[in-house]
C-alpha cells in the first residue's frame, strides 16, 4: 500500500462518514484484500464510513466534483453501470456566427439516447436561423425573448406567427420553416428532433439549393433574366443578421392576408396554459397531440419541482425521456434491471436521459424551483406512479411484498400525483 493511500485526503469536501478508527480499519480491510465494492459491501462500508473507502486522494476535476456530488460519491443504493444519464450543453462544441449562436446534444453526446436529439440556439433581434427544412420533425421551447416563425403547407396556405419566452412550436418532417428574433434582444430556445443522430449542421438549406443549382435551370424555375440572379448567396448562410421585420399583421397582409392563412396551428402557449397537475409540490404542465395536434410525434411535460418536492417515483410505458433543466438544482436516480441503478446531478442547461420504462424520480435538490423539460417520442404524454400502483392494489398484496403495514400503506398517496411536497 503507497504512502498516499495510508493517508485518505478528504480535500474536496466530498468526503463524508465516519473518519472513526473503526470506520478505517473496516475500510483498509477491503482495499487490502483486493475485493470490488459490491452495493452491499458499500452499504456496509456506508455505515462504518463510506467516505474512507470513496476518498480520492490524488485526481480529480474538483469543478466537476462539486457540479455532481451523487456520481462522485453515489448513494449506497447506486449499483451497476446502466450507461449515461447526463450530459450537459455547456460541454457541446458551439457553433457561433454573427448573428447568433448553436450547439447540440445528439446521439453521438449521449449514445443511449436513440430517440430525441437537443438544439440550444440564439438569434440576436432581426438575426434569422435561415429558412430550411430537415428529416426529423421539430419540437421548440422558447427559454428567452421574442422570435417570428413562418411554416408552409402542402396546400399552399402559411403559417405566421410570434413566439414568446415559455411557448413552444412543432413543425413536422420536411416542412420548411424559418426563425427570426425579434426585438429588443433576439431570443433564445431550445429545439427538440425525433431522431438521436440528427444533425443541426445537416439540414437543407435554400441558399445551398440554389448555389448548387444551374443558374439557367434557375432562370427558367423562377422566370427571371439570369442577370437578376447574379446577387444570389453562393454557399450557405445558417445563422445571418437582418433588419427586424414589420409588424405580425403586416406581414401576414403582405402575402396574401387570410385567404393563404394555415387553417393548423403550429404553436402553444406551454409555460402560460393552466396546470395538468398541481400540488404542494410543484406543478406539471403537459402538452402533446391530444390538446396541440399537430404534435404528433413529440410528447412534452414542463415540471415545476419546489425546493424539497420531488418528482415522485414512476416510469413511462412508451418511450424513453429526453429531458432539459431550465433551472434550479436536481438530483436523478434510474433504475434499470438488473440491480442497475444510477444517481446523477442536474443543473440549468444539463440533458437527462431514462431508458425506455426505466423507474426514476427527481428531487429537487436546491433552494430554489426546479424545473425541466421531460420529452418523449409519441404522441401521447403516458406516465405510471409507484404509488398509484401501490394504492390500486390489496393491501395484503403489498404488505407481503414490502413488509408495509396495513395503516402505513394508506398514507401513502393513492393518485398519481405527479408531484411531492416536501413532508413537514
Ligand atoms: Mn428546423
Ligand atoms: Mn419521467
Amino acid at each position: 500500500m503507497s504512502k498516499q493511500n495510508e493517508k485518505p485526503a478528504v480535500a474536496d469536501g466530498l468526503w463524508r462518514g465516519s473518519s472513526s478508527g473503526a470506520g478505517r480499519a473496516a475500510v483498509y480491510k477491503t482495499v487490502s484484500t483486493g475485493s470490488s465494492t459490491s452495493s452491499r459491501s458499500r452499504a456496509k462500508a456506508g455505515k462504518a464510513g463510506l467516505g474512507l473507502t470513496a476518498s480520492d486522494p490524488r485526481q480529480g476535476n474538483r469543478a466537476l466534483r462539486r457540479e455532481n456530488p451523487n456520481s462522485n460519491t453515489p448513494p449506497p443504493t447506486d449499483h451497476g453501470d446502466l450507461g449515461p444519464i447526463w450530459y450537459s450543453f455547456d460541454l457541446a462544441h458551439k457553433r457561433i456566427q454573427p448573428g447568433g449562436w448553436t450547439h447540440q446534444v445528439t446521439q453521438r453526446e449521449l449514445p443511449p439516447s436513440t430517440d430525441l436529439t437537443g438544439v440550444n440556439m440564439r438569434l440576436t433581434a432581426g438575426s434569422f436561423r435561415e429558412l430550411h427544412w430537415h428529416t426529423a420533425d421539430e419540437w421548440a421551447y422558447m427559454l428567452y425573448g421574442n422570435a417570428r416563425v413562418t411554416v408552409l403547407n402542402p396546400d399552399g396556405t402559411i403559417f405566421i406567427d410570434d413566439v414568446s419566452e415559455g411557448d413552444i412550436w412543432y413543425f413536422p418532417a420536411g416542412f420548411p420553416h424559418s426563425i427570426q428574433g425579434l426585438g429588443p434582444d433576439g431570443c433564445e430556445f431550445l429545439l427538440v428532433f425525433d431522431q438521436g443522430m440528427f444533425s443541426e449542421e445537416n439540414t437543407f438549406l435554400i441558399s445551398e439549393w440554389v448555389a448548387h443549382t444551374p443558374p439557367s435551370v434557375l432562370s427558367k424555375n423562377f422566370g427571371l433574366a439570369e442577370s437578376a440572379l447574379a446577387k444570389l448567396p453562393t454557399g450557405e448562410l445558417y445563422i445571418f443578421p437582418a433588419d427586424l421585420p414589420n409588424s405580425l399583421e403586416l406581414d401576414r397582409a403582405a402575402v396574401g392576408g387570410q385567404k393563404v392563412q394555415s387553417p393548423i396551428q403550429y404553436t402553444f402557449k406551454m409555460q402560460s396554459m393552466p396546470p395538468t397537475k398541481k400540488t404542494a409540490g410543484g406543478e406539471a404542465r403537459v402538452v402533446d397531440s391530444r390538446n396541440f395536434p399537430v404534435s404528433r410525434n413529440i410528447a412534452a411535460g414542463l415540471v415545476t419541482v419546489k425546493p424539497g418536492g420531488i418528482r415522485e417515483l414512476h416510469w413511462h410505458p412508451n418511450a424513453s425521456e429526453w429531458q432539459f433543466y431550465i433551472a434550479g438544482k436536481g438530483r436523478m436516480t434510474v433504475f434499470s434491471p438488473v440491480e442497475n441503478a444510477r444517481t446523477m446531478d442536474f443543473h440549468a442547461n444539463d440533458v437527462g436521459y431514462v431508458p425506455a420504462v426505466a423507474g426514476h424520480y427527481v428531487e429537487n435538490t436546491g433552494e430554489t424551483d426546479l424545473v425541466f423539460l421531460e420529452m418523449f417520442k409519441a404522441s401521447e404524454f403516458l406516465d405510471f406512479s409507484l404509488n398509484n400502483w401501490i394504492r390500486r392494489l390489496p393491501p395484503q398484496m403489498v404488505t407481503s411484498h414490502l413488509n408495509l403495514d396495513e395503516d402505513d400503506i394508506k398514507k401513502i398517496p393513492a393518485e398519481n400525483q405527479a408531484l411531492i411536497g416536501e413532508k413537514k
